[in-house]
């Protein structure tokens, strides 16, 4: 028989995800155990993504042991991270069972493991703190979540992917990014080349459309990059992490292989020049015009078209304590680009402000900046 109530000391049923069926002999172990108390689990150690398990990360569980021998407990593999148990038991009777974690937790949020003995099993909560500390200098988002994205599997259309070399917003309904936000300075400019190795981006939540490498073949789109390959060029690792596919939009070619790369030129030539950038990338609407004509969605409708590509640059002189250092005279360069083949000619004509990007789209860019400066520089149109 499953119970799914647990009767407390205190005599109040509460309801518990546990089952307490007897162990029948799983695999090439000999034990026979029940989970005595689900409710009772405890998770031990920090978890931070990015940050491999270590002996201390275990999992404390009740068992109730009525045949000796030996047994496995292993979970699946979720988020990077599993918990496993292994050995003998001696003696029978309730005694506490450790699984110990490996590997490392790829994204932060709270996620669920299931452990079986046998036919009884247990759900356990594991919480991922997020890999960087808010305002550590040079983090992708020091100067804000533009969309207040957030790591929660039912977050579909603002998912917040927190990446070793970017940042990012993701709709599962698009098919792509609502922004991605990134630092640069000289230390990401090397001479690494360009890796090619487009690929679908597995670190999605379970059962969400992955967008393949060859999802944009024929659609007369470019598989336009968020963060450039060209910002990303220190190591084999750096640039290849711009290939994932939910770092990508379907991008009308000639506006990505003229005005949008042109832009993205000049802005390495201003790293180059001695100033760190912070730059956020998004884009709205559906519909763009490329190589084949009009489209609003492409993939069989699993990838959208935006209409409009945005993108604004935060440019500060190489020194420490960023976010101290802004002040009304910062230079913030901010465009907004049909996506259309038609808009070529220099970036410098679409240029826009802030303030007109975030009318457009809902979004408070730049929010960790105090509401008076950002009034000021959000509000100018860069002109140099
Ligand atoms: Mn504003
Ligand atoms: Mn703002």
């Amino acid at each position: 028989m499953k119970k799914w109530l647990l009767l407390t000391a205190t005599g109040m049923l509460i309801l518990a995800g546990c089952k307490k069926d007897p162990a029948p002999t799983p695999g090439n172990t000999n034990a026979t155990f029940t989970i005595q108390n689900c409710a009772s689990t405890t998770v031990q150690g920090t978890y931070t993504a990015g940050t491999p398990l270590t002996s201390s990360n275990t999992i404390t569980m009740q068992v109730n042991i009525t045949k000796t021998g030996t047994y496995n407990v292993t979970t699946a593999t979720i988020n990077g991270i599993s918990f496993t148990s292994s050995g003998s038991f001696n003696a029978t009777g309730v005694q506490n069972l450790v699984l110990t974690g490996s590997g490392t937790p790829i994204n932060n949020g709270t996620y669920s493991y299931l452990a079986t003995a046998g036919s009884a099993s247990c759900n356990f909560p594991v919480t991922v703190s997020p890999s960087i500390p808010n305002f550590v200098d040079n983090d992708h988002m020091l100067f804000g979540n533009p969309s207040r994205a957030a790591t929660l599997p039912d977050s579909t259309s603002n998912y917040l992917m927190r990446k070793a070399y970017y940042s990012l917003s993701y709709s599962q309904a698009r098919g792509i990014p609502n922004w991605v936000s990134w630092h640069v300075f000289s230390g990401d400019l090397g001479s690494t080349s360009r890796q090619d190795d487009f690929r679908p981006d597995n670190t999605l939540p379970p059962g969400w459309f992955q967008v393949q490498s060859n999802s944009f073949s024929g659609s007369g789109f470019d598989r336009g990059h968020n963060c450039p390959s060209g910002d990303r060029t220190s190591s084999v690792d750096a640039n290849s992490s711009t290939f994932l596919m939910t770092n990508m939009i379907p991008q009308a070619p000639a506006m990505n292989q003229q005005t949008w790369s042109i832009f993205e030129d000049s802005l390495r030539r201003l790293v180059n020049l001695g100033n760190e950038l912070y730059i956020v990338m998004g884009n709205y609407g559906a519909g763009g015009t490329g190589n084949n004509g009009f489209a609003s969605t492409i993939a069989g409708g699993n990838v959208t078209v935006p209409s409009t590509i945005w993108k604004i640059a935060l440019v500060i002189p190489n020194g420490n304590a960023d976010s101290s250092r802004v002040n009304i005279n910062t230079r913030l360069i901010a465009v907004s680009i049909p996506n259309s083949n038609t808009a070529t000619g220099s970036w410098k004509n679409y240029r826009t402000s802030v303030d007109a990007i975030e009318a457009a789209t809902g979004y408070d860019l730049l929010d960790r900046l105090t509401t008076s400066l950002q009034a000021v520089i959000e509000s100018r149109i860069d002109n140099l």
